[in-house]
């Protein structure tokens, strides 16, 4: 199990105002709904700080991997590396939401750009309200982030978290757990590595690749979904520039490589490799569930398919 437990401060709520300008930095970014009732993170450019946290419709994921960016370019016998991103804060960010930072960052462990980013990124986590396709369960994996407020106490997440807290004045700390939504973890089907790989010739994956209709809504919305295409662009000059942009593991063209082999022909075999990176990782991370339950790709679904339901069915035995 995993221990969220942290330096916790009393907060007195005249206080609260000052900490949040205290943390202030070049861009200041909270969640808001907008007019198409989309809720996004927009610069607070006036108005008070949020208190509570709210899902955004595209995760914070955003601000650490952008869905274009340029990595680097060489011209007239110079490298470059993009722009130093300028320092920024993001207020009210779900604790979900901050489990899946904690993972990407293991992701991005030696990644130069997202480095950058990551260093510039103050994260100030706040309680949420669980809505029906919440399933969040502190029990799967650390978080990040910097500091946690709910009412009138604050968390210390990270060094600079507490340097920050101590410099405020916040002085006495009791070590204590984070207020995560209750019951959440019970709603979530626990599938083993095992059981996914004897369903693999199950009918229910045709009958939800059928479904399924290859938009690719469900990643882009994923706070822990990361896969990137690189394309170098050269020009006649000798100069050339490496741009990054999100790809998507359910488009057609992601398992393709040169030669025109594809590494996951259908949709069902595309279906079958998210639900095996969500639930179980890649790489190092092998094993590690990466589905911190915030229910976007529920939501965003035009056609309803929902992995845990999918999971469910495993578990059950439902080769059928
Ligand atoms: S798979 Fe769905 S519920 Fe899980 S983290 Fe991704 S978007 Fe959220
Ligand atoms: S959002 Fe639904 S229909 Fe679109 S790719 Fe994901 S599972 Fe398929």
């Amino acid at each position: 199990m995993v221990d969220s437990v942290f330096p916790s401060y009393q907060l007195e709520q005249f206080l609260l105002d000052d900490l949040l300008l205290v943390v202030s930095k070049d861009r200041n970014l909270v969640p808001r709904t907008t007019a198409d009732g989309l809720c996004r993170l927009l610069p607070l450019r006036e108005g008070p700080f949020p208190t509570l946290a709210l899902s955004t419709f595209l995760p914070p994921k955003k601000e650490l991997i952008p869905p274009h960016e340029k990595v680097w370019s060489y011209q007239s016998e110079r490298f470059s590396t993009a722009e130093e991103p300028k320092p920024f804060t993001v207020v009210g960010v779900p604790l979900c939401d901050l489990q899946a930072i904690w993972y990407l960052d293991q992701v991005f462990v030696d990644d130069l750009s997202y480095q950058v980013r990551r260093a510039q990124a103050f994260l100030v986590g706040m309680p949420c309200e669980a809505g029906l396709e919440c399933r969040c369960d502190r029990r799967l994996m650390p978080i990040a982030g910097d500091l946690f407020i709910a009412e009138e106490r604050v968390w210390a997440l990270s060094p600079a978290g507490e340097t920050l807290l101590k410099t405020c004045g916040c002085l006495d700390a009791e070590d204590m757990s984070l207020p995560w939504p209750e019951g959440m973890q019970e709603k979530r089907p626990e599938m083993t590595e095992e059981l996914y790989h004897e369903a693999a010739d199950a009918e229910f994956w045709k009958v939800e690749a059928k479904r399924c209709l290859s938009c690719g809504a469900c990643s882009a919305v994923c706070p822990t979904c990361y896969c990137f295409d690189l394309l170098d662009k050269a020009t006649l000059d000798g100069s050339v520039t490496r741009n990054r942009s999100w790809d998507n593991c359910f488009f057609a063209e992601h398992g393709k490589v040169a030669g025109g082999h594809d590494f996951r022909p259908g949709r069902a075999n595309r279906l079958r490799f998210r639900m095996e990176h969500k639930f179980f990782s890649f790489g190092g991370l092998r094993g590690q569930n990466s589905c911190v339950g915030c229910g976007r790709c529920r939501k965003v679904c035009p056609v309803d398919i929902d992995l845990d339901q999918i999971a469910a069915k495993i578990v059950e035995g439902g080769g059928s």
